[in-house]
């Protein structure tokens, strides 16, 4: 098969922390030559596309920020396209912030005046955070929504708990779900990728290590899928899961064998 796109995600499947993961390069390399236009979707929403591709050459990877979206860049377009005259109270860290503000929503300090509630990853959360977000969640009214749904993140030292956990410490707390969940597999995901790539979903391959992201995105969308065994699915996910990838590699570097 020829494949002219590809998606690939970043944690797990090209760097854990700060380290390149063995065979990435290599994979890197591989797509590189075949000429696959490609961009990088991470669910990860601590940081801002620059500092994503600063984070990659750290790990010895060059990569341009506008080939990098993350669960931060979903959410400011979705929230812009959809609720754009909203005032946001965020329960996240200041990247996020900064990308919403920067894109000209409102956020505010004060929970009492939100419109609409963003949850996303925040290590310094604490119990007046959960307060706090009880309280803008008090009018049913308040649109909740999450960054993304990854639980755990992979870390040099192991993993850490992701958006996924402090959502669902809030949905807890307030009594429902999250009206929209962004990031990978969403509606709006796969959007901005077929935007972006712009080439028909079956020219496109989508790589990571999450079958609940990163591969059902890639079955949405009528991609083709691999799986990669870096980062957070072992066999016993795979055996259990509804969604299975098209092809499962032992890192990027095997990425040769299916193109
Ligand atoms: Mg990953």
């Amino acid at each position: 098969m020829t494949y002219r796109g590809v998606v690939l995600d970043v944690d797990g499947t090209v760097v854990r922390g700060d380290e390149p993961i063995p065979g990435a390069a290599e994979g890197l390399d591989r797509l590189g030559r075949a000429g696959l236009r490609r961009l990088f979707v991470s669910n990860n929403p601590t940081k801002r596309p620059p500092a994503y591709a600063e984070r990659l050459r750290r790990a010895g990877f060059d990569a341009h920020p506008d080939e990098i979206v993350t669960a931060g860049t979903i959410t400011t377009d979705y929230l812009a396209d959809n609720h754009a005259d909203d005032v946001l109270f965020v329960v996240g860290e200041d990247a996020l912030v900064d990308q919403l503000t920067d894109a000209g929503l409102s956020v505010v300090a004060d929970e009492a005046r939100a419109d609409t509630v963003v949850v996303s990853i925040d290590r310094t959360f604490d119990y007046d955070r959960l307060c706090a977000a009880l309280r803008a969640c008090d009018d049913e009214a308040v649109t909740l929504v999450g960054t993304d749904p990854d639980m755990v993140i992979p870390a040099a030292e192991g993993d850490l708990p992701g958006s996924g956990a402090i959502i669902n410490a809030v949905a807890g707390v307030v009594g429902r779900d999250p009206d929209v969940m962004l990031g990978k597999p969403s509606e709006p995901a796969q959007r901005v990728v077929r935007e972006y790539l712009d080439l028909p979903p079956a020219d496109c391959l989508v790589v990571g290590d999450r079958l609940d992201t990163d591969i059902a995105l890639g079955e949405r969308a009528g991609m083709t899928t691999a799986l990669v065994r870096t980062g957070v699915t072992d066999d016993r996910d795979l055996e259990r899961s509804d969604v299975q990838p098209d092809y499962v590699l032992d890192s990027l570097a095997d990425v040769a064998t299916i193109l």
